[in-house]
């Protein structure tokens, strides 16, 4: 993987965003293997939705490219509010694709976060922009990393290091199962893997885990059942093979 961006490419566009855009795309073009199959080309996306890039012609996969000069491991800025809740509520949110490159087109990180980790408990509203704006009362959102589980931040690139095509289709692969989840179901199993990989250990108690419980009724207030919610989801989890149950109320996280 050949991580410095063609530059020449560039030469006809004046705008920094424009540039970015063209820069990004080609190296994505040049370089990205699909992580959901074999291939190794990808293709500019022939759908019509504005938020797919491009997809993967062998295995029908859809992908979002973000590119960003700097990179806030906490949230990155998203598109419109409203369409983000009713793509992740109609299952039809792309894999995203977050690139961070360098003041002289290196690539220096990217990460791969697949669709089924976009959920309502991920997306932040952000404030209507105020009347000066041209797009005044627009209300676009945040997507929370930190939100996200270390399961579903995939790197395909890490401080300007290529990661082994093997590990990051072995990663992708694992959370797979996930995506045979309806959308409202899915969303509890994240937040409860989140809950989990913030314990900060592999192996850990059913008692650690009702800990967390008042974050995720934070997260879900209609719901007053947390406690057998949790244990509902540590069966999916268990089913979907991310986590192995080991008896007497204590749980293995796998690989
Ligand atoms: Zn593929």
């Amino acid at each position: 993987m050949e991580l410095q961006c063609d530059i020449s490419l560039a030469a006809r566009y004046t705008s920094a965003s424009q540039v970015a855009r063209i820069l990004s795309e080609a190296w994505c073009h040049r370089e990205l293997y699909c992580p959901a199959c074999d291939s190794n080309r990808i293709a500019r996306s022939k759908t019509n939705t504005p938020a797919v890039d491009f997809d993967y012609p062998r295995c029908g996969q859809l992908f979002q490219l973000k590119s960003l000069r700097t990179w806030n491991p906490k949230k990155i800025p998203d598109a419109a509010y409203d369409a983000m809740i009713r793509a992740i509520r109609q299952d039809r949110t792309p894999h995203l694709v977050l690139l961070q490159y360098t003041r002289d087109w290196f690539i220096q990180n990217v990460l791969l976060i697949p669709r089924s980790f976009f959920t309502e408990s991920t997306i932040e509203k952000r404030r209507p922009l105020s009347s000066a704006a041209r797009r005044a009362g627009w209300v676009g959102c945040n997507i929370l990393l930190e939100s996200i589980p270390e399961d579903g931040k995939i790197a395909i690139v890490s401080g300007g290091l290529p990661e082994p095509e093997h590990r990051v289709r072995q990663e992708f692969n694992r959370v797979q199962g996930l995506a045979k989840l309806t959308p409202p179901q899915r969303g509890w199993t994240v937040d409860v893997l989140t809950s989990i990989r913030r314990l900060g250990k592999n192996r850990f108690s059913l008692h650690e885990l009702y800990e967390t419980e008042h974050d995720l009724q934070e997260l879900h207030p209609s719901n007053h059942n947390v406690r057998p919610k949790i244990r509902q989801q540590l069966q999916v989890l268990r089913d979907l093979r991310l986590i192995k149950f080991e008896g007497n109320g204590s749980y293995l996280l796998k690989d």
